[in-house]
C-alpha cells in the first residue's frame, strides 16, 4: 500500500473537503469500500459527513468512534460508516463482520483502515488525510487499489482539477 497515490489534492478549508467528498460520492457504486487514513483531526469524519450528505442521506453522521459501526440508510447507497480506531487487536475486527459488509451492496467507509490492511477486500480507493501548513491545510492522497477505482482516477482528476497537487498518469 505504500505505493504512490494515483490523486493528491489541496483542502484549504473544511469545505473544499466536502467538495471532493462530493465528488467522489459521486462516483460510487454499490459495493465499493474506501479506506480512510490520517491522525486525528486530519478530516476522516467531516469527509465522510459530506460524502453521507451527497448521497442523500439526512441523518446527521457522527464520529463512531465509540460505537465503532454505522449504518445509515435512506440515500442513494446505503452507508456503513466505521471506525477502527480503538481495536488493538484484528481479532476484534472480526466482530464487526466486514467480509458481510462488503458483500451487502452498500458503501463502507473506514476510518483508521489503513491499520487493518489483513482485513480489506482486493478492491478499495485508500485515502489518506494529511495536515498542511495552515491549521485548515489538509492534502488528500488517494490511491487506487484494485481495478474498479483505478478506472474511475482520471474522471475523479477532471472533477477536481482546481485542487491537483500531484497526479500519476497511467
Ligand atoms: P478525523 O475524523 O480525521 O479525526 P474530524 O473530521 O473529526 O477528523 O475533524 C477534523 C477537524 O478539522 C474538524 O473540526 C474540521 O472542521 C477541521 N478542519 C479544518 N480544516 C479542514 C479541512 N481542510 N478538511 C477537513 N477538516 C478540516
Ligand atoms: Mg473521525
Amino acid at each position: 500500500m505504500e505505493r504512490k497515490p494515483d490523486l493528491v489534492v489541496r483542502s484549504t478549508n473544511a469545505d473544499e473537503t466536502a467538495v471532493i467528498a462530493e465528488a467522489i460520492a459521486h462516483v460510487l457504486v454499490a459495493g465499493d469500500v474506501l479506506v480512510l487514513g490520517g491522525d486525528l483531526g486530519a478530516g476522516k469524519t467531516t469527509f465522510t459527513k459530506a460524502l453521507g450528505l451527497a448521497l442523500g442521506i439526512d441523518d446527521a453522521i457522527t464520529s463512531p468512534t465509540f460505537t465503532l459501526a454505522q449504518q445509515y440508510d435512506g440515500g442513494r447507497l446505503t452507508l456503513h460508516h466505521l471506525d477502527v480506531y480503538r481495536l488493538d487487536a484484528l481479532d476484534e475486527v472480526i466482530d464487526l463482520a466486514l467480509p458481510e459488509l462488503f458483500e451487502s451492496g452498500g458503501v463502507v467507509v473506514i476510518e483508521w483502515g489503513d491499520t487493518i490492511a489483513p482485513a480489506l477486500p482486493a478492491g478499495f480507493a485508500l485515502i489518506r488525510f494529511e495536515f498542511g501548513e495552515g491549521d485548515d491545510d489538509r492534502s488528500l492522497s488517494l490511491t487506487a487499489v484494485g481495478t474498479a477505482w483505478a478506472a474511475r482516477v482520471g474522471g475523479l482528476g477532471t472533477t477536481l482539477a482546481d485542487q491537483i497537487i500531484d497526479r500519476q498518469d497511467a
